[in-house]
């Protein structure tokens, strides 16, 4: 089962005029994502730091400080959570704050030729002190992998549903004809606010995965550059060991 809660991180850094401005910044993103609990938290204050404790461990508070239905009661304990969003959102600090005191093992995976390679993408669960498992992506390492698309159709299930209907399996819901977003859209049953997040959260999501291709692409060069070289030395080596002869 998957439940997104959406993580306003930074809170600490909220000017008064923001924080009792209306709509707050929780009701602007409670109008984009209805019916998904909005959760405000600052990694460096520890506002709301017990609140996501309790909701990972699974024993939630009686009052939730958010929005929404706030947590089921009846879930089991001790959830595994993923965090995702942009690099710079502030999730490995959070993961850091939930640990407490225990570290972060923060840092590219090295592979076993001792050159201290990024070639491998690690995913590890961290066991949280408070209950609950963290589950590690590069993402919260700073990496910027940001593996969302599970999250974006769980979080845009609305979407997701209407979008089955569209006339076209690839529909990118712009232009296309017989689009069910889009009527959507036009009928007022679908927010275009709610459409214009998912557009951006795609583009994201797109532009995160570009730039991990090119990662893998500069790391693919890396590697045949090594092999030359190394191949070169060896030819060399024959030269001489020929002309030695
Ligand atoms: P990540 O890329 O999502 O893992 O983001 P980081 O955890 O690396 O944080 C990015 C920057 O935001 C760092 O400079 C952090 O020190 C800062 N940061 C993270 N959490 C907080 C917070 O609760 N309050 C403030 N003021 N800054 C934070
Ligand atoms: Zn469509």
């Amino acid at each position: 089962m998957r439940e997104p809660l959406v993580i306003l991180t930074k809170a600490d850094l909220l000017v008064d005029d923001i924080r009792h401005a209306s709509p707050s910044p929780v009701d602007v993103v409670t109008a984009a994502a209805p019916g998904v609990d909005v959760l405000v938290v600052s990694a460096f204050d520890g506002t709301g730091m017990d609140v996501l404790r309790a909701l990972l461990a699974g024993t939630p508070p009686t009052a939730f400080p958010g929005t929404g239905p706030g947590p089921d009661p009846t879930a089991p304990r001790g959830r595994s959570a993923v965090l995702v969003g942009p690099s710079g959102v502030g999730k490995s600090t959070l993961a850091k704050a939930l640990l407490g005191e225990k570290r972060l093992a923060v840092g590219p995976t090295r592979t076993s030729d001792g050159k201290g390679r990024h070639t491998t993408v690690r995913r590890e669960l961290i066991v949280l002190p408070s209950g609950g498992v963290l589950i590690d992506t590069p993402g919260i390492r700073g990496v910027g992998v940001w593996d969302v698309d599970q999250g974006l159709d769980s979080a845009f299930a609305d979407i997701a549903e209407l979008a089955a209907d569209c006339r076209f399996a690839d529909c990118e819901h712009h232009t296309e004809p017989g689009c069910a977003v889009l009527a959507a859209v036009e009928d007022g049953s679908l927010p275009e606010r709610r459409l214009a997040s998912y557009r951006r959260l795609l583009r994201e999501n797109a532009w995160l995965d570009s730039r991990r291709d090119a990662r893998l692409a500069a790391e693919q060069r890396r590697r045949w550059k090594t092999i030359e070289i190394e191949n070169r030395r060896r030819f060399a080596g024959r030269d001489r060991q020929g002309r030695n002869r």
